[in-house]
């Protein structure tokens, strides 16, 4: 193995959310890195941008909306067709609807465990299924620091993300025997659409609990994706790899 460099060359890899901050960031490693990035979504126009900046080479767009039971059912076979087999699978994809709990309605509630859990379930049995047969293959489970240290008025999202450890874990000890690794990320507080919500005075109480003094970028979280999904981290699975500044030491 070349040990100077993080490859993905041949390399097939999936990868939901990559319209967003944190997926865009890693598409853009994986094609880097010399992968075929296949990126999952709703929004074509932001994948067709992504793709163009890429050179349209190496890069697919698959539409999918993880919430939709039936489009996750399909969408590996769909993709093996037109692409070929998949070696990677970032489960990315996420949402927040915040609320407290004693006001949180339950379409609040169902919305964030299906698209945050339930989808990356869903698509990891479906990939699992074809990465038996080859006797290879990696995915990564985009968590949340607030799924080790919790967070008021989130508690779908934190039980969602708290899921994704409890998952990543039960699945890296089911199918390391054949030859397949699953490990998770749990970042901190990452600049993208998601946080830029935030008001000034919750960003601010964010940044002050980061040692590092900064909050992280996409591409913060993409260098451990492309660490997780490279041969580089052939002997790791049912790992979180906690991405924050400091703001979390678990
Ligand atoms: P963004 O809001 O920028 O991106 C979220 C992505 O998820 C978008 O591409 C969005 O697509 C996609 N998505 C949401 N719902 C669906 C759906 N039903 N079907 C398909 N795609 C969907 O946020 P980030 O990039 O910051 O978040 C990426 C992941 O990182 C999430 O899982 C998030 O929970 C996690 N995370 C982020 C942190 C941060 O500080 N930013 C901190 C900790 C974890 P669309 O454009 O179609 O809505």
């Amino acid at each position: 193995m070349d040990i100077s460099v993080l490859s993905l060359d041949k390399k097939t890899a999936v990868i939901t959310g990559s319209s967003g901050g944190i997926g865009e960031a890693i598409s853009r490693a994986f094609h880097s890195a010399g992968a075929n990035v296949c990126m999952c979504g709703r929004n074509t126009a932001a994948m067709q941008r992504i793709s163009e900046s890429m050179g349209n080479e190496r890069c697919y767009i698959h539409l999918l909306d993880v919430k939709n039971r039936d489009q996750i059912r399909k969408a590996v076979d769909e993709i093996e067709d037109k692409i070929g087999g998949i070696d990677i699978l970032i489960n990315n994809a996420g949402i927040t609807q915040d609320q407290m709990c004693v006001r949180m309605k339950d379409e609040e509630w169902d919305e964030v465990i299906e698209t945050n859990l339930s989808a990356s379930f869903f698509l990891s049995r479906s990939a699992i299924k074809k990465m038996m047969k080859r006797r290879r293959g990696a995915i990564v489970n985009v968590s949340s620091v607030v799924a080790f240290c919790g967070n008021s008025w989130q508690s779908n999202y934190v039980a969602s993300k708290a899921g994704l450890i409890g998952l990543t874990r039960a699945l890296a000890s089911e199918y390391a025997r054949y030859g397949i690794r699953v490990n998770a990320i749990a970042p901190g507080y990452i600049e993208t659409a998601m946080t830029g919500t935030l008001n000034d005075s919750a960003k601010e109480r964010f940044l002050s609990a980061i040692p590092l003094e900064r909050a992280g970028s996409p591409d913060d979280i993409a260098s451990g994706a492309l660490f997780l999904a490279s041969d580089r981290s052939s002997f790791i699975t049912g790992h979180t790899l906690h991405i924050n500044g400091g703001m979390y030491m678990g």
